[in-house]
């Protein structure tokens, strides 16, 4: 849904909008493989290998057991990630 709702932002220069379909379009992205990998470990009867994830709080993009130095979709800084540990 993300990339319709990108284009009609678009179409009436809504700036933000653009700016945050963009981000979640993105980070939707990075999550759906996060997703994938989770379910291949538990389809194979094993735990997903995770210590902890870092998730952007400007732009939601998420790593697995780091965080960046930037966010490679937003820009944010280091400090503008929160680390979740389970
Ligand atoms: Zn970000």
């Amino acid at each position: 849904m993300y990339p319709s709702y990108y284009l009609v932002a678009k179409d009436q220069g809504e700036k933000d909008a653009v700016k945050s379909f963009h981000y979640a379009l993105e980070a939707e992205k990075i999550h759906s493989d996060l997703f994938a990998q989770a379910k291949e470990a538990v389809d194979s009867g094993n735990d997903y290998d995770l210590k902890y994830v870092s998730v952007c709080e400007v732009c939601g993009h998420t790593v697995k057991d780091g965080t960046p130095d930037q966010c490679p979709i937003c820009g944010a800084s280091k400090d503008q990630f929160k680390e979740f540990r389970h």
